[in-house]
Order: structure tokens, then sequence, then C-alpha cells
């Protein structure tokens, strides 16, 4: 076992054919080599043997999990409840402990990253979202039974990134009746991020419900989505380039030998814009980079950020001494959801909305999950490709 494992875990899923890449004739080019590791093959150098050897055919890639959906029937399926178990309850553990916490889902549109954080209203398919918030309220409950002395409060915010514009979701009022919401062109007003010296990041006048039960926090949730899905209306396509950030605010207090203690963690869960984007964006971005054109820029800076955090943590498991790794630890336990970077690189969290926005949950103390989503057709391969290799950059 490692003295202590990263805080950035990366783990791929694989969703099963769509309708469409089964009339197209793809053929599955992802093949898993056991729970951490996957294969993927390159089409266009598939049965050419004499050209290039096995080794230049696929590519091995290794992650903390790799799940692969293909087929329900497949007694390796892996289902919404197996992915919870895995990524979601981890998470959930360290966010109830008081740590600020984090779960992005990445990768080309249509892959499954709203499957895999909203899912469907079924229970057996009720994605990471309503399933964590639905643990989250049984375990208060079961502490208010056990008549414990804590006390708890939930509350919870959405919020939207598109073009480099922070919308508060939860703003009922103001967007039913303000039609620029809606443009995409319009400069309609950013929410600004702000940093407190205690209170770490936040966001100014972002609108944030106290919630006690599963429905209605359901129902928060998909009065938010028709705010997204309304503005699709107007800009073809719009909820796959925008970031849905969902942050569910954990607030414990209990007194102390008569001193009031408040432990607040926060849990952001993400649905990131289609990675395909983040290509697109950078080639756009050189050409029009003079001209200050809106890019995509938080997927990119998302990748600078985790990778440098990786990095950085990597570099620390190595080259850290016992006594080191004890002094690490009480500077942890000291400093719960500080920005305590293992080391002291420079991490740009600065540079786009999204990775200032996650700051405290990304960085530190805090437990970060990232799952890769990928189709398994021939006819994605680029897309697979880019999307595993961002993957790695986390790892
Ligand atoms: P994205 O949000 O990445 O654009 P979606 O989550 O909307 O992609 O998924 C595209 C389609 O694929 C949806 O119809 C969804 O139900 C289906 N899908 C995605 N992942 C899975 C999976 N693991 N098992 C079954 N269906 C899936
Ligand atoms: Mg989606």
């Amino acid at each position: 076992m490692p003295i202590f494992s990263s805080n950035i875990q990366v783990s791929v899923r694989v969703r099963p054919f769509s309708n469409r890449e089964q009339c197209s004739n793809s053929r599955v080019i992802v093949e898993l080599v056991d729970n951490t590791q996957l294969n993927l093959y390159n089409p266009k150098l598939e049965g050419n043997q004499t050209l290039h050897d096995h080794r230049d055919r696929y590519k091995q890639f290794t992650f903390d999990h790799c799940y692969l959906s293909l087929n329900r029937l497949d007694p390796n399926y892996a289902s919404q409840q197996i992915i919870f178990n895995d990524a979601g309850m981890d998470v959930l553990k360290s966010f109830l402990e008081g740590y600020n916490t984090c779960i992005l889902c990445y990768g080309q549109t249509g892959t499954g990253k709203t499957f895999t954080m909203m899912g469907n209203s079924n229970s057996e398919e009720m994605g990471l979202t309503p399933k964590i918030c639905e643990n989250l309220f049984k375990r208060i409950e079961e502490s208010n039974n056990e008549s414990s002395t804590l006390c708890f409060k939930t509350l919870i915010s959405y919020m939207e990134i598109y073009n480099e514009k922070l919308r508060d979701l939860f703003d009922f009022d103001t967007q039913k009746t303000n039609n620029s919401f809606n443009n995409s062109n319009s400069s309609g007003k950013s929410l600004k991020i702000r940093e407190h010296p205690n209170k770490g990041i936040y966001v100014q006048n972002l609108n944030q419900f106290p919630v006690t039960d599963l429905n209605t926090t359901m129902r928060y949730l998909a009065k938010g989505n028709q705010n997204r899905s309304t503005a699709s209306t107007h800009v073809h396509d719009k909820s796959s380039r925008s970031h849905a950030i969902f942050t569910i605010t954990f607030i414990q207090a209990k007194v102390d030998n008569e001193i009031p203690i408040e432990i607040i963690s926060k849990l952001n869960l993400v649905d990131l814009a289609g990675s395909e984007r983040a290509s697109n964006d950078l080639i756009y971005n050189k050409k029009q980079l003079k001209e200050g054109s809106n890019i995509n820029k938080s997927l990119v800076s998302l990748g600078n950020v985790i990778s440098i955090l990786a990095e950085s943590s990597r570099k620390y498991q190595n080259g850290l001494s016992h006594s080191d790794f004890n002094l690490y630890k009480e500077n942890a336990a000291t400093s719960s959801n500080s920005n305590n970077e293992y080391k002291s690189s420079f991490v740009p969290y600065r540079d786009s909305l999204l990775t200032y926005l996650l700051k405290d949950s990304l960085g530190g103390n805090s437990k970060t999950h990232m799952i890769a989503n990928i189709s398994p057709a021939s006819c994605c391969y680029h897309e697979t490709l880019n999307t595993l290799l961002f993957a790695q950059r986390a790892k």
C-alpha cells in the first residue's frame, strides 16, 4: 500500500453502443484487460499485421478503475449502483468527514456524462447525484435518531458556466423574465467568484436552498435543469457546451466544552461540457486569440490544473521520507480544507472560472474523482483517444 494515495482518483466508463453507432457498422475498439487497465485499438491499423506489430495497433491505459457497460446481460456490466458504490461512496465518506470533495464527468458529447451524474428517474438507473443525496439524507436521519449532539444543515446551489460566464440555475425569478439570459450572445451578467480568508471560495449572490430530503432536492434540480434546457432552444446544443455544477454544502455544528464548533464541507458534482469542444476551441483559440474571442477555456485549464496537482502529489510521494510524511499528516490535520499543496508548485486555478470555482475542492486535502466517459465504437476513436489522454494526465 502506498504511504498515502493521490487525492485525484480517475475512472473510465465505457457506455453501450448507441443506435447510431450500431447502424454505422462501427466496431468495438475498447477492451478491458482487468478492472484497472484497458486497451484502445486504432481502427485504421486493424488487421494490418504485416506493417504494424501488435504494439502499434493498440494503446494501453491504466486508471484507478475501468468500467465497461456494453451489455446489461454481461456479469461484469457496470451498473449505476456499481459506479455509486465505488466512486460515490468514497467521496461521500470524505464529504461527511468534513472534506471538500468533487466528482467530475469528462468526455465527448453523448458518452454518458449526464447519465453518470444524473441518470434516469427509475431507481435502477439513478445517477451519482440523486444516489449521493439519498445516502446523505439517510446518514443524517440515522445520526439524528442516535440523538447525537451534532446538528446538520444541507444547502444546495446549481450553476452553469457557459462562454466563461457563471450563471445561477437556481435564479428562478430572473430567468423567467429576463430573456437576454437565454441568448448566448447577450452580455448577460456573470456571477462573481470571491475568496474569503476563512470560508474559502464562494460565489457572490448565489441562491442556496436548504434541503432535508431527496424529493425536494430533485425538484430543485429539475427546475434548475429547465433553466438550462430553455436556453438550448436559442443556441443549438448549448448544454453540451456548458459545465453544470451542482454544489451541496454540508454544515455540521456542535458545542464542545461550551465552544460552538462548525465544520463546513462542499461537494461539487460537475457535468462538464463536451470535450470535443476543447480540441476545437484550441484550434479556434490559436487563430483568434488576438481578437480576444470567447473560448471554452475551462476544460483546457482544468486539464492543466489537475495534471499539476497529480504531478506534485506524485513527486511528493516519491520523495517523501517517513518523518516528512508524519509532518505532512500533522499539517494536513491542522489545516482541513485549506489549500495545502503537497509542493509549492504554482497551480493556475485562476486561469478559468471552472478551476477557480473548484479551487478548494481540487487541491489540498480535498478528494476528487474524475470519471472519463467514452464510447466503445470505432467511429469515435479520435475523441476517445483524446479523452483517455486527458484522463491520464490526472494520474
Ligand atoms: P453526455 O451527457 O455525455 O452527452 P448522455 O449522458 O446524454 O451523454 O448519454 C447519451 C445516451 O447514452 C443517453 O441516451 C444515455 O441514456 C445513454 N447512456 C450513456 N451511458 C450509458 C450507460 N452506461 N448505460 C446505458 N445507457 C447509457
Ligand atoms: Mg449531457
